[in-house]
């Protein structure tokens, strides 16, 4: 099982502080990574950091907003001058949608959505890029969502960035492959997190939508170690251009 160790590599999970992304981070270290979190919210950070730094590998937590394409780039040359290098970057940072019927969408609320989940993508995703391409290897892993396979009445916005960041990785995954850089999404179902808690265990999520998931819960941020630690490491290494589903089989049904 060497393939899956991922001792002296470096993994970057924006929005790493919370959620899925902290389920990623947690099995990143767990597998021997150093890691580090970017996220804007310095108490959840330094709380994330404490928690991965418990595995006993490096650990790096910064304040950065991915809507903001300075501060995604100082923060990668941060990252860089910390650990060295980076081998694989989860672009996993991501907001929701509100809620809002598609007739009465403003311009701002779009664009919410699209500076975060698309615009924050395509930034770290190039900054990644231009450090990996010399080094002639690394791993680009984008979090999607199933909405880019439903329709998400109310979230039009949200979906269509989903689905952008999936073309998106088809993309890099045939640009760069010459380079040795493979590029995936992870597609997860309804997940237990800091977006969907307000709503998922509520009568409606219970009776309606959780009898749908053929594993019969919902997922957990630790679900998402195991795929994380597989994207990051050697047992990929043949494995580009995909999106790999984890909702307990909520698409099958
Ligand atoms: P979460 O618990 O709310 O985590 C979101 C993370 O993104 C937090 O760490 C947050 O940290 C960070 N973030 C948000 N905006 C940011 C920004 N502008 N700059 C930097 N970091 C930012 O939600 P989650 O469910 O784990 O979401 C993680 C990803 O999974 C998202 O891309 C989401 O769309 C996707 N997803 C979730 C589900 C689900 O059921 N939960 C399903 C499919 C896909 P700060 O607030 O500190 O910045």
């Amino acid at each position: 099982m060497d393939a899956f160790n991922l001792t002296d590599k470096v993994a970057l999970v924006t929005g790493g502080n919370n959620g899925i992304g902290l389920g990623m981070a947690e099995g990143l270290a767990g597998a021997g990574a150093d890691v580090v979190i970017w996220g804007r919210n310095a108490e959840r950070n330094e709380s994330a950091a404490e928690s991965v730094g418990r595995h006993g590998t490096r650990v790096l937590a910064l304040r950065v907003d991915v809507a903001d394409e300075a501060q995604v780039v100082e923060a990668f040359g941060e990252t860089v001058e910390a650990m060295g290098h980076v081998d694989a970057v989860f672009a996993n940072a991501g907001v929701g949608a509100a809620g809002t019927r598609f007739d009465e969408m403003t311009t701002d609320e779009w664009r919410r959505i699209f500076g975060v989940n698309m615009e924050g993508v395509f930034w770290t995703f190039r900054e990644a890029v231009r450090h990996m391409k010399p080094r002639g290897s690394g791993s680009l892993v984008v979090t999607s969502s199933l909405s880019a396979d439903l329709g998400f009445s109310r979230g039009e916005h949200y979906a269509a960035t989903k689905a952008g960041v999936r073309a998106l990785i088809q993309g890099l995954a045939v640009e760069y492959g010459k380079y040795g850089i493979r590029a995936n999404a992870i597609s997860p179902g309804w997940v237990v997190t800091g977006m969907t808690d307000a709503f998922i265990e509520g009568d409606q999520f219970e009776s309606v939508v959780k009898p749908r998931i053929p594993l019969g819960r919902w997922g957990h941020p630790d679900d998402f170690a195991g795929i994380a630690v597989y994207l990051a490491s050697d047992a990929s290494a043949w494995h580009t251009g995909d999106t790999i589903t984890v909702d307990g089989g909520f698409l099958q049904r």
